[in-house]
């Protein structure tokens, strides 16, 4: 399956210059995963960062000049790809058991989709939160076919990829394998699609903040 969404390029810079959190970085990698889109995107990234690094230094670990090779970065990569950047034909990865988690995950929620230990967050949601490693977090989040999420806008950079079911917004459909890499002013209601659970990975700038039991409750959903 090819996705239809994918990461924000101003995200694939900052993953090729390492400056993603770990939990950032392993949601960013499931994607790559299952995407020669991002891929392409990202070896673009670390092609121009690698010049631009060589022209630039030594001043380049100042923060100004990194603010701007980031901006040279972004503007080259917004140039048009070549034709082979969509080739889809471009195998992702080898077979492996049904059961396994995508491998960037596998550090944070175990290997086995089995194994997971679900916990009940609120009506139709179940959520695992990884152990925390970084200021960041990390959360797998299960929720019913045909549910409506509240209407929410996100508070910090978020990254969520689609592992199984799909949802709608107004962004459009989301489906296994795409990425909603969205902006803290977007505000959006998804609703899942009818049959299956939508499974996802989402990765939080910053903890999450807990409130009473009943903010607590809400906040995966708020979160989303
Ligand atoms: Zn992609």
């Amino acid at each position: 399956m090819t996705p239809r969404h994918h990461l924000d390029p101003a995200t694939l810079v900052s993953h090729a210059a390492g400056a993603l959190s770990p939990e950032m970085a392993a949601v960013a990698d499931t994607h790559l995963e299952g995407c020669a889109y991002c891929r392409q995107q990202l070896a673009a990234a670390e092609r121009v960062g690698g010049v631009l690094l060589s022209q630039q230094q030594p001043a380049a670990s100042e923060p100004q000049q990194a603010a701007r090779l980031r901006e040279d970065m972004l503007a080259r990569l917004q140039q048009p790809l070549p034709a082979a950047a969509n080739d889809p034909s471009e195998t992702t990865n080898a077979p492996r058991s049904l059961d396994a988690l995508p491998r960037p995950l596998q550090p944070y929620f175990g290997k086995s989709w089995k194994a997971l230990r679900w916990r009940w967050m609120a009506p139709g949601v179940h959520m695992i939160r990884a152990p925390r490693s970084s200021g960041d977090t990390l959360i797998l989040l299960r929720i019913a076919p045909g549910k409506s999420m509240p209407v929410h806008s996100h508070g910090g950079s978020e990254l969520t990829q689609i592992l199984k079911g799909a949802y709608d917004d107004e962004l459009g459909h989301f489906g296994p394998g795409d990425m909603a890499d969205l902006d803290s002013d977007i505000e959006h209601q998804p609703v899942t699609s009818p049959g299956v659970p939508c499974i996802c990975v989402a990765a939080l700038d910053g903890p999450l903040q807990f409130r009473g039991w009943l903010a607590r409750k809400l906040q995966p959903m708020v979160g989303l």
